[in-house]
Parts: structure tokens; sequence; C-alpha cells
């Protein structure tokens, strides 16, 4: 039985006539690869560097930072590692970097937009990311609270740069989805990068105007909102007329529920919290893939994220 568990873990995600969908792990640190790998993580999705810095109450240096993502392509044994730029700002605030204080932390200098205002946190980080890469293992860039085109320019040419110094081969570079104009501009983004992951928590924060952390709010605080998922259909479409993949990391991808309506979506990746990862992957091994469009279509046309959230009852039935 345990050993049945295991290998059905193991193996990859398929809807059930056999339409693949990469299912990764939010982890930040090498010694989380070893349970994302045993709860059947076929890569890491996203690993939020800042927890690296947090964590340490100082500014971690370009050598630690390259013993760290080296250590976590080492634990991954071959396996697909995004790397997301530090996502400073908003809910993450890191007192030790002493930024000036804001009235709208959200809405401030956060994310890429600390990146490109700061050479001496970024510089370092990208040069460890390149001479990690260098270093061997199949590793990506991503970038946080990406809202206009000139910034995906200034941070690729940052990129490319840093590259050429370090003399590392390229890699794939990539950007948040989580901010509305983004996904709204996704045409126009997908010409600069080389894939989008969403981050549906953020997204539905700016999409609805509810701060993320406000309990108050917290129900109406819904990735399952139409415009959310909207939005994301649109994000989707544009990046496959460009030939760029489309996965989501934000909370959404680690809900059975939401994870099949983004597999009808035509999302590629789903990355999530470890243990979110076999629930998921059964429920997309039970349902094919024209019945999870139908599904996703039936979404798009609700009215309200409640509305939405009674089509579960189709997906259980489909599944059962
Ligand atoms: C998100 O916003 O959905 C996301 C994955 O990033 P974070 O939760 O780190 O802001
Ligand atoms: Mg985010």
């Amino acid at each position: 039985q345990r050993a049945r568990e295991a290998a059905q873990r193991a193996e990859p995600a398929a809807t059930r006539d056999g339409h693949r969908i990469e299912v990764a792990a939010n982890i930040n640190l090498p010694d989380q690869a070893a349970f994302a790998l045993a709860q059947g993580a076929e890569g890491v999705g996203l690993m939020r560097t800042e927890f690296l810095f947090l964590e340490r109450g100082e500014t971690p240096d370009e050598e630690d930072q390259y013993a760290t993502y080296r250590a976590m392509l080492e634990a991954l044994g071959g396996r697909r590692l995004i790397v997301r730029a530090l996502d400073i700002g908003g809910d993450k605030q890191v007192p030790h970097l002493r930024l000036p204080v804001e009235a709208n932390p959200f809405l401030g200098v956060r994310g890429a937009r600390l990146l490109l205002r700061r050479p001496d946190l970024m510089e370092p980080q990208l040069r460890a990311l390149y001479r990690a890469a260098a270093a061997g293992g199949p590793l990506s860039i991503m970038f946080p609270m990406v809202t206009s085109v000139p910034e995906v320019v200034a941070l690729r040419a940052a990129c490319e740069r840093i590259r050429a110094e370090v003399g590392a081969p390229e890699v794939p570079v990539g950007i948040m989805v989580e901010v509305p104009a983004a996904a709204v501009q996704a045409d126009a983004l997908a010409r600069h990068v080389d894939f989008f992951s969403v981050g549906t928590n953020d997204l539905t924060q700016y999409v609805l105007a509810i701060d993320r952390q406000n309990p108050e709010l917290a129900a109406e605080a819904d990735s399952l909102h139409p415009a959310v998922l909207r939005l994301i259909a649109q994000t989707v479409e544009a990046a496959t007329r460009h030939g760029r993949w489309v996965g989501v990391c934000g909370g959404l991808a680690g809900e059975p529920f939401g994870a099949a309506l983004l597999t009808g979506l035509g999302v590629a990746e789903l990355s999530m919290t470890p243990r979110d990862i076999p629930a998921v992957k059964a429920v997309l091994r039970g349902a094919t893939l024209p019945a999870l469009r139908a599904l996703a279509g039936q979404a798009i046309a609700c009215g309200t994220a409640a509305e939405v959230r009674e089509l579960e009852m189709e997906l259980e039935a489909m599944t059962r």
C-alpha cells in the first residue's frame, strides 16, 4: 500500500487523456527539497529568495547566495529550479535593509521596482544566479511585481550584462504576472520574456482591491473571482500566441479545484506548497482535458466567485 502510494506520488501529473501538466514545489531552502521531491514535485516553480534575507538578519552576500542556489540545484538532481529575484516590500519587509517607510507598501517600491532602484541588491544576486547556472543545472530566473515593458527591458539588460561578465550560458528569464497591468499587457510583455508565472495571491489583491492580509476581507479575497480568472485566461492566450508557457505559483495552484480550472485555462505548470501536490495530481488524473476546458469556460462566464465554486460539484461528478 505504502509503496503504491509512493509510486503514485512520483508519477508525473497528467489528465486521464494524457495531457501532461508540470507540478512543481514552492520552497525556499535546499533542506526543503527532499520533502518536496517525496511529495512528487517535478522541480521548483518558485524559490522565494527574500527568505534568505529575512531569516538571517543580514544581507547575504554573493558567495552566500551562490552556495544556496548551488545546493538547491544539487538537491533537485537535475530538475528545474525557478529562482525568483528578491521580492521585498508589501508584506515582506526586511528590517535590516532600512528601506524608507511607505504609506502604502503594497503600492510602493516593491519587487522589480526595488531591484531596479537598488543595483547593490540586484547585481550580487544576478551574479550568484548566473554563476550557479554556469556550474550546471537547469536554473531559470524570475522577476516579481513587474508592471511594464520598460521594466522588463531594463531587467533583461541587467541579466545580459551580468551573464556576459560571469561568462555564463543563457538561462530562461520570466516574470511573475501578479499585477493587473501585466495580465492586460501580457501580449506586449511576452515578446520580452521566456515564461510567465501567475501569482494569484497578489493578482487577487490588486484586481479586487483587497489587502491580502486583512482578515476582515479574507473571505472576499477569492482567487476564483471571475475577474481574476479572466485575466489568467487572457494571459494564457497572449502567451500562447507568442509561444511562451504560463505557470501559476500562487495559492490557487495548490487547491485541487483551482488546479483543475487552471489546467482547463491552458496553464502548463502548477507550483505549490509541497504538501498540496498529491491531491492536485489526483484531481488532474481523474478528468480529461476537454472536460476541464469546458469547466474553465463555464467559470469564466460566471458572475461571482460563489458561482464558480458551485462548479466544483461538476468536477467531483466527472472525477468520481
Ligand atoms: C503571489 O503573489 O501569488 C506569489 C506567488 O507571490 P508571493 O505570495 O510571494 O507574493
Ligand atoms: Mg506575489
